[in-house]
């Protein structure tokens, strides 16, 4: 139940002590040795669970700072969920110099955000609508993506999102991890899922 016990890189586990996170939760007891193996993961869990520090970690551990390209997608259904995951992600990822988390969502013009990619990013947070506007404006590099993560996905489809995130899943690597978090699992989810993932983990708290 410690953090410790997971093999987490030593700046990480120094956060997660700052951070006075001392116990992993049962999500992240669950979930967290498969995510770090590399696993495809399908987690059932709300908010308030600790679901986003799961993959948090997850992403954190497999980031190469060095390698300045999107390696990691984290797709929300809404622009206040993304900005509190991307929060999260810097938190969590304070120890890492020069990271870079960039959130894109819809709702706001896209000059800065556009700007922002010319820039480049490690980790990208943002809703499906506004990043499938970027791919196919061809703003949007996936092609070295390593972790797609589906978050809230029950909600991505009660708003309609889920033929843009499977465009969009369509646009990165098949060999990728995907990680998909979901309150509920209505057949559109398990049809994506089965669609997405490779003999994925399933958890349940
Ligand atoms: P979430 O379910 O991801 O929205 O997380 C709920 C809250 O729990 C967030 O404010 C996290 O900072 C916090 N949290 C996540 N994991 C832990 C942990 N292992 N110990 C203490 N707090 C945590």
């Amino acid at each position: 139940t410690d953090f410790a016990a997971l093999s987490l890189a030593p700046e990480l586990l120094t956060t997660l002590q700052d951070l006075n996170y001392r116990q992993m939760t049962p999500i992240q007891q669950q979930s967290l040795p498969a995510i770090l193996a590399g696993q495809d993961v399908i987690a059932q869990a709300q908010t308030g669970s600790g679901k986003t520090a799961a993959f948090a970690l997850g992403l954190l551990s497999r980031l190469k700072v060095k390698r300045f390209r999107i390696q990691s997608l984290v797709l929300c259904p809404t622009r206040e969920l993304a900005e509190q995951v991307a929060k999260e992600i810097r938190t969590l990822g304070r120890s890492i110099h020069n990271i870079k988390v960039l959130t894109l969502c819809g709702g706001v013009p896209s000059r800065h955000q556009i700007l922002s990619l010319e820039h480049g990013a490690h980790i990208l947070v943002g809703t499906p609508g506004r990043l499938l506007d970027h791919l196919q404006q061809q703003r949007l590099d996936l092609s070295e993506l390593s972790t797609l993560v589906l978050d809230e996905a029950d909600r991505m489809l009660e708003m309609g999102f889920l033929d843009d995130v499977a465009t969009i899943a369509a646009a990165t690597p098949a060999n990728r991890q995907t990680l998909l978090f979901s309150a509920t699992y209505p057949a559109q989810i398990e049809q994506l899922a089965a669609s997405l993932m490779r003999q994925p983990l399933r958890v349940s708290v």
